[in-house]
């Protein structure tokens, strides 16, 4: 049997966006979203956070304190109830960054990669799933992928959080 999945853009979606965060000084969390992820996973929907981290190619800070950075998110999470589930993120940024994460690629959003991966390693059902984004792009590349529902965070995300969770009943 195929999953649902809520996937969740990460900066915007669940931390403010302050530029390029990467440590627990610079987090603040959105109002809501352990909330609406611990809902969800009380629904055994799946959640999969995937997110552009061109800070990466960049070389603001390597693909080694990205994930321990996000170890720390997820278990800022275990300690508000929630789970994630697994993180996609892209390191490459078509032309800026070092090395060979200067690149076009298949995952940068808007681009669907990402949302495909996760398809296939979760066996999901991605037109029974569920996408929230703070940028047009997030939500261009649900589509592409055929995710079935796709939402925007406004500027005050709590009712747009809400909303979202009325779609996973
Ligand atoms: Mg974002
Ligand atoms: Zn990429």
């Amino acid at each position: 049997m195929l999953n649902r999945a809520l996937f969740l853009d990460r900066d915007g979606v669940i931390n403010v966006d302050h530029g390029y965060v990467c440590s627990p000084a610079r987090t603040e969390f959105i109002d809501g979203i352990f909330e609406l992820v611990a809902a969800a996973n009380r629904e055994d929907v799946a959640i999969v956070v995937a997110t552009n981290q061109a800070g990466i190619a960049r070389g603001y800070y390597t693909e080694a304190d990205f994930l321990a950075y996000m170890e720390w998110v997820r278990g800022e999470f275990v300690r508000q109830g929630a789970r994630l589930d697994a993180v996609y993120y892209c390191p490459h940024h078509p032309d800026a960054g070092i090395g060979g994460y200067r690149r076009e690629c298949d995952c940068r959003k808007p681009a669907p990669g990402m949302l495909i991966s996760a398809q296939r390693d979760l066996r999901l059902d991605l037109g029974s799933s569920l996408l929230i984004g703070d940028k047009p792009s997030d939500l261009a590349a649900g589509r592409a992928a055929g995710v079935g529902v796709n939402l925007q965070l406004g500027s005050d995300a709590l009712p747009d959080l809400r909303a979202a969770l009325g779609h996973l009943g």
